[in-house]
């Protein structure tokens, strides 16, 4: 019986110390301590013994006992402090590495030139004022003087829901929106920020794009008054030596109607491929509110004036970042966005 005891404490503790994880260390419990285990077989066997042998050997098979459970909490101990140890290591951070960088967003460049524009005229005394996307074929035609068998209404250059509802092709229902509103008080000074909606797709033309306009109606207010404050935005959005030049041009609801150009910005006015060696870049369209335009929004063209310009925003943008493609403003090219700030 004592041989067996030694025989097994040996076995016990090697099998103990070889252990490799929680697992053996459970089959083990049961191999020794469990119901079939060898020790409790041992322990059992002990009545078999001849009286004078038994306290020797249960003295021998209890320390057993005792030692291999001591063992087995040892073993225990380690494989928990060695897979803590292995998480230690797996999770592991260098403080002092540098941090991931925060990516930091920056105004897409159409923003900042139309936040630019209403900046200007703001400080002029303009306020903001805006309408819905989708019109109907009054405001965005008939109160601003467009027949319907002007070539604008056709279904190829507009997007037509209904043949009386669209997506306005501009930003001026809003003049008649604004002055429906506010008549007869005075004066009116509106500027409209939006997008607008045309047939186009190609490199200087989107379906979507977007406009400013600006309205100003008052007793009094000339055609000089237009000029002088066209001049001062181009001065302040270019540069303060800018000049523009006006040409007669034609809108259903000016009248009288010009083009403004801008002396060319990158030659200066000498004639480059960017103006066409003409010296000079259209940059928007204005003129006198058409006095049947004054009439139908609730003013009376005898007793007020006001003058009218509308810009393309892209076209702003493209000329004073020196912009080639149009598409470049939607295509969300990190490349190309990341050049502004
Ligand atoms: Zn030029």
């Amino acid at each position: 019986m004592l041989k067996k005891i030694a025989e097994l404490e040996e076995k016990a503790s090697r099998e103990i110390e070889e252990a490799k994880n929680m697992e053996e260390i459970k089959a083990l419990k049961v191999r020794y301590f469990g119901k079939k285990g060898a020790l409790t077989a041992l322990l059992r066997r002990m009545g078999e013994l001849a009286p004078e042998q038994r306290p020797l050997a249960g003295k021998k098979a209890h320390d057993l006992r005792n030692k291999l459970e001591e063992l087995l909490d040892r073993k225990e101990e380690k494989l928990r402090e060695a897979a803590l140890a292995a998480r230690w290591e797996e999770e592991r951070i260098d403080v002092t590495l540098p941090g991931a960088p925060f990516n930091l967003g920056r105004k897409h460049p159409l923003t900042m030139v139309l936040e630019e524009i209403t900046g200007i005229f703001t400080g002029l005394g303009f306020q903001v004022a805006r309408g819905p996307e989708i019109e109907s074929d009054y405001y965005n035609f008939e109160a601003l003087n467009i027949p319907p068998d002007h070539p604008a209404r056709d279904m190829q250059d507009s997007f037509y829901f209904s043949p009386k509802i669209l997506l306005r092709t501009h930003t001026s229902p809003v003049q008649i929106r604004t002055m429906e509103l506010q008549a007869p008080r005075l004066p009116v000074r509106i500027i409209v920020p939006g997008k607008v909606y045309r047939r186009d797709d190609d490199a200087t033309h989107s379906p979507m794009f977007h406009q400013v306009e600006g309205l100003a109606v008052d007793r009094g207010v000339t055609f000089a008054d237009l000029k002088g404050t066209l001049l001062l935005f181009a001065r302040e959005m270019f540069d303060q030596g800018q000049r523009i030049r006006l040409r007669p041009s034609f809108f259903p609801f000016t009248e009288p109607s010009a083009e403004v150009d801008i002396a060319c910005i990158i030659c200066r006015g000498e004639g480059c491929r960017v103006c066409g060696q003409s010296g000079w870049l259209e940059i928007l369209g204005c003129g006198m509110v058409h006095p049947r335009v004054l009439e139908v929004s609730g003013y009376d063209p005898e007793d007020v004036t006001g003058f009218a310009f509308g810009m393309g925003v892209e076209r702003i943008a493209m000329l004073k970042y020196g912009i080639d493609d149009l598409r470049l403003l939607f295509s969300n090219d990190l490349r190309f966005l990341r050049q502004f700030r």
